[in-house]
């Protein structure tokens, strides 16, 4: 097969992207034209002459430093040009109008409430409630699923406080209730993001893990799916400041950590390649890991990326996974992109690409009746 028929083969395909951020994947264009509007500076005092200026500012060309470089400015600087309810809202359409041109057929996305209503709050005299971020966003979403013809769910990230706050997660729960009784008007709140596991706030005492686990199985028991990110990057908290590790994945602790949660699915937890053992747990309790290739491609967690991205090792292992987007604008990708990069730079076949989306198809959160009309096509 010559690129341009691999292209054309992979563009064509039914996609099922399990990870995407909503924060890193803003258009770039809605972005800046609301920046140069309102004569906005960025976050970091940096003003932007132009669009390409602009982009530079807000995505990675190439390499990130490391990971927290990459989770920094770009999102705090990309993410400035939230600065009220509508702006979210042509930001959720657009990105479904985005996916829908790559043939993604199920996209779970995932958003920080708190996060969003913290940077509409720079620009308005009252902070809207997260509630109304959530709201906003599962609307926008659901119009935009019919307009474009893809089936979407949502995914509520929680914050370091967020999974002590009993209050907190029993409103998400009221509306995950009230989101799936009117599934014509809302897009469902399918799961929870409870966290970075290689970060330091999910490193508790025996007490408050105890108490964590215990907050994770009632949102399990109300409906909602549980996921979180591990595995992803070696990070560092020598002298409380947290500092990442270039060309280096994250610890296997992280991931046996995340396990005690009850998560059904792990963001990344690249770092199981380095344990058999663990490996072997994943596969026998039927876990699924969300693979992003470009995303640990510009995070810079290898020093050789062809050479020891565990792809190839966990397809070998027999594990559920499949292959996600992460921040596309951020990485300046596209859907078809982390395809692309699995059978070029990874050595995927296009059978093997096959199964990945058929594993997506078979673990997203999407609720059966709304994925089931895209059954025929994976
Ligand atoms: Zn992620």
């Amino acid at each position: 097969m010559d690129y341009n028929e691999l292209l054309s083969t992979i563009h064509s395909l039914p996609k099922a992207d399990l990870h995407c951020h909503l924060e890193g994947s803003l258009s770039p264009e809605i972005a800046w034209r609301i920046v140069s509007e309102n004569k906005l500076s960025l976050p970091d005092n940096q003003v932007p002459d132009n669009f390409e200026d602009f982009l530079g500012m807000i995505s990675i060309e190439n390499q990130a430093r490391d990971l927290l470089d990459f989770t920094g400015a770009y999102f705090r600087n990309l993410n400035c040009a939230v600065t009220c309810l509508d702006d979210l809202r042509e930001f959720c359409s657009d990105l479904i109008f985005r996916a829908s041109v790559d043939n993604v057929r199920l996209l779970e996305i995932s958003f920080f409430p708190g996060y969003i209503a913290g940077n509409i709050a720079r620009h308005t005299s009252s902070k809207p409630l997260y509630e109304e971020v959530i709201r906003t966003i599962s609307l926008a979403v659901c119009e935009a699923e019919s307009e474009y013809g893809l089936a979407a769910g949502l995914i509520v990230c929680l914050g370091s406080r967020d999974l002590r706050n009993k209050n907190y997660l029993a409103r998400i729960v009221d509306l995950h209730k009230e989101f799936a009784a009117s599934p014509t008007l809302f897009t469902p709140l399918c799961g929870i993001d409870i966290g970075d596991f290689d970060m330091d706030f999910l490193h508790p005492d025996q007490e408050t893990e105890a108490f964590l686990i215990e907050q994770c199985r009632v949102l399990h028991n109300s409906g909602m799916n549980i996921k979180c990110h591990a595995g992803e990057a070696m990070i560092s908290t020598e002298n409380g400041e947290e500092t990442a590790v270039a060309g280096s994945v994250g610890t296997t602790e992280s991931i046996y950590r995340a396990l005690r949660f009850g998560v059904s699915r792990i963001g990344h937890g690249l770092a199981a390649v380095q344990d058999q053992s663990l490996m072997l747990r994943l596969y026998n309790e039927k876990v699924h890991l969300e693979i992003c290739p470009v995303s640990n491609y510009k995070t810079n967690l290898f020093s050789s990326f062809e050479r020891q991205h565990p792809l190839r090792a966990f397809i070998e292992q027999g594990l559920s996974l499949s292959l996600c987007s992460d921040d596309s604008t951020i990485q300046r990708s596209t859907w078809d992109d982390d395809y692309l990069w699995a059978i070029i730079r990874l050595g995927l076949t296009i059978d093997e690409i096959r199964k990945t989306i058929t594993s997506a198809y078979a673990r997203t959160f999407i609720p059966e009746e709304r994925k089931n009309r895209f059954r025929g096509e994976f």
